[in-house]
């Protein structure tokens, strides 16, 4: 069946510390020992801090980039909006993200870390997609293009998801029922009733949708 909308995946933390634990597995196979970790803000932070547990680093750093500012739709080109917050001078340092999509974020990343002084700077994400422009030294799982909602994200991108089917449908109302339908025509999302009330009264206290909740999905003028 052909979906209206970009094809998502949902994943929970099992996913991440599987991924992670791959990830892990490869740099220590490698000549690399990373002293330094940077991660890329906002998706890479918990990717980095679990690595730090996996290879015993304490020094977490992080950057700042900017490049998708709503699910599955890119802002133009990839910004350095915060630059690195530490000092890694003669340091050997890992960069890491969660996915590398068409990897301008990674590369940015790189290049500036590599500009600060460190002895060597090499890169890891969860997750690759394959055709990237950027591979990186270290990855997890390599993948087709689909959206991965990650369970950092999860609220934020049902939030964007549930918005553009209400622009798709033309609607300014709809219920339950038709919000876990379209989800799945859309996006080959399933959800569970309890994770939809959540994700309503998520839209509701951002004043997405009208607060207080009704029992339908009604958008906020
Ligand atoms: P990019 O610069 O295109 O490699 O992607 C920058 C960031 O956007 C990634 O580190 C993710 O946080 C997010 N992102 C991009 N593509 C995806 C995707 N297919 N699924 C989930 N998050 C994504």
């Amino acid at each position: 069946m052909e979906l209206k909308g970009a094809l998502c995946y949902v994943l929970d933390f099992d996913d991440i510390y599987n991924y992670a634990h791959q990830t892990a597995a490869k740099i220590k196979e490698s000549d690399f020992q990373p002293e330094v970790i940077v991660g890329i803000a906002r998706g890479g932070w918990i990717h980095a801090r679990i690595q730090c547990d996996l290879l015993g680093v304490k020094e977490l750093f992080s950057v700042k980039i900017d490049h998708w500012g709503v699910t599955a739709t890119k802002d133009g080109k990839a910004k350095l909006t915060c630059p690195l917050t530490g000092d890694v001078t003669g340091k050997k340092v890992l960069v890491v993200d969660d996915i590398t999509d068409t990897g301008e974020s990674l590369t940015m990343a790189v290049e500036h870390v590599k500009e600060c002084g460190p002895a060597e700077v090499r890169s890891a994400t969860l997750m690759h997609i394959a055709g990237s422009k950027f591979v990186p030294d270290f990855y997890g799982v390599e993948v087709t293009w689909a959206w991965e909602i990650f369970p950092w994200n999860f609220y934020e991108d049902l939030t964007a998801l549930i918005k553009k089917i209400f622009e798709g449908e033309k609607v300014n109302e709809l219920s339950t029922m038709e919000v876990k339908k379209h989800l799945r025509e859309y996006n080959n999302v399933v959800l569970s009733d309890e994770q939809l009330s959540k994700i309503k009264a998520h839209m509701g206290y951002l004043e997405v949708i009208q607060y207080p909740l009704d029992k339908a999905w009604k958008l906020k003028e």
